[in-house]
């Protein structure tokens, strides 16, 4: 498949070319500042011992503190984790907030793991990076399979570690214990607000339009929940890891929700009028596709067959090497990752700036701030894209790039 940071270095690359980068500055940003790689030992229920390898990689700090959640996945790799922190740059300087970038992981299936393992994996994960992190250093936060729950065990960690309660080192946290009202959904309704903003582009309301969506996590999920509840869209086809389901009708997104508790998967659910494959689902007939699982999730030869006008990229990196361009030809409209589902770390930013102050937000407030900001970017990079007369990837990295090289060049270069 060759290196996703490889690959994210390209499309990085075609900004940075159209928009005449500094040669200087694009070399920076073409590597991460720091990697740090942690094996840690871990005793099992069963008293045997287990050694995990996990990873925290900063990639920019110009505009801040580094930012970027924690994934717990087998998959997980050093090139992962330095592609999702490339992409924490500029997801955060294309919101305009004052981070830098920064990714962690664990190679881990948690499935397989008790709770009370989990604790100790994630705790004994966080001492080993806590030299890197800290509110005002490095910020992680919840991502593929890590929830509110593992954050309370991450900032409990550090501030025993530290000798006081230091809730502005995580978010993503329970609300009640620092964390911030709308942070779970954030993602989610970041990716319907753009989607309905790509919509109204391309001349039709969101409410009339049907729905494909890639991955039942934290972020398919409130994505769907939202853009069928609040926008009016008709979600027709959603999947998880063991498969998809088809309704033509569109499905009742919280009755799904139940299932998915009971039941761990999504794929028998009865109410289904057919249940398909995840490859079918990405090229079905319909008006947005939104992948929300992992990188690398539509190939070239998927693309080809895609026969959505839009995509709204919930995942990070699900479109791999070459199939932007096919796509791209054929008129459909991406609305790129970094953009699309900057939702959470930026719910993230005001949960961070709540915990500071230790005042917390209404939820109203939370998603009316959050659909501003979103609002904002999406116009910002619409603008950038009629500038240079180029798609929305390319255009949002332009005001991403524009922010972080700015700081870069004020700053200086130390010593
Ligand atoms: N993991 C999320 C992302 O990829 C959120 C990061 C955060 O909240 O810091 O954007």
């Amino acid at each position: 498949m060759g290196s996703t940071y490889e690959s994210a270095l390209k499309k990085f690359g075609k900004a940075a070319e159209l928009m005449n980068l500094d040669h200087g500055i694009r070399k920076i940003l073409e590597h991460p500042k720091r990697q740090l790689i942690v094996e840690f030992p871990v005793t099992m229920d069963d008293d045997s011992i287990e050694v995990f390898t996990g990873y925290r990689v900063q990639h920019n700090v110009a505009l801040g503190p580094a930012k970027g959640g924690v994934r717990y996945h087998p998959n997980v790799s050093l090139d992962e984790v330095k592609s999702l922190a490339f992409w924490m740059t500029f997801k955060c300087a294309v919101m305009g907030l004052p981070y830098g970038g920064a990714k962690g992981g664990i190679k881990i299936d948690p499935k397989q793991y008790s709770k009370k393992e989990l604790e100790r994996v994630s705790r004994r994960y966080f001492s080993e990076i806590s030299i890197v992190v800290g509110p005002d250093k490095d910020i992680p936060a919840p991502d593929v399979n890590t929830t509110p729950d593992i954050m309370a065990w991450f900032m409990d960690t550090y501030s025993m570690n530290v000798g006081y309660s230091s809730m502005g080192v995580v978010t993503g946290k329970p609300v009640g214990l620092g964390g911030s009202q709308g942070r779970t959904e954030a993602t989610g309704r970041g990716v319907s607000t753009v989607a309905a903003l790509a919509a109204k582009a391309k001349g039709v309301d969101i409410s009339k339009m049907t729905v494909a969506i890639e991955g039942f996590g934290n972020v398919g999920k409130y994505a769907a929940l939202i853009m069928s509840k609040e926008k009016g869209a008709k979600v027709v086809a959603l999947s998880d890891s063991k498969g998809a389901v088809y309704n033509s009708n569109g499905f009742d997104i919280e009755e799904l929700m139940k299932y998915k508790d009971e039941h761990g998967t999504i794929s028998d659910y009865p109410k289904a009028e057919s249940k398909m494959s995840n490859e079918e689902l990405k090229t079905l007939d319909v008006d947005i596709l939104v992948p929300a699982a992992l990188e690398n999730s539509i190939t070239p030869e998927i693309a080809k067959n895609v026969k959505a006008k839009i995509i709204v990229e919930g995942a990070n990196g699900p479109l791999m090497t070459g199939a932007d361009e096919i796509l791209n030809e054929k008129g459909v409209l991406i609305v790129p990752d970094i953009l699309a589902n900057a939702g959470g770390v930026t719910v993230s930013y005001f949960e961070w700036v709540q915990d500071l102050q230790s005042f917390f937000w209404k939820k109203a407030q939370v998603n009316s701030a959050l659909e501003e900001m979103m609002n904002n970017a999406f116009e910002e990079t619409w603008k950038m894209k009629e500038k240079y007369s180029t798609d929305m990837r390319t255009a949002a990295y332009i005001v991403a790039i524009n922010r972080v090289a700015f700081a870069t060049k004020k700053r200086g270069i130390y010593p």
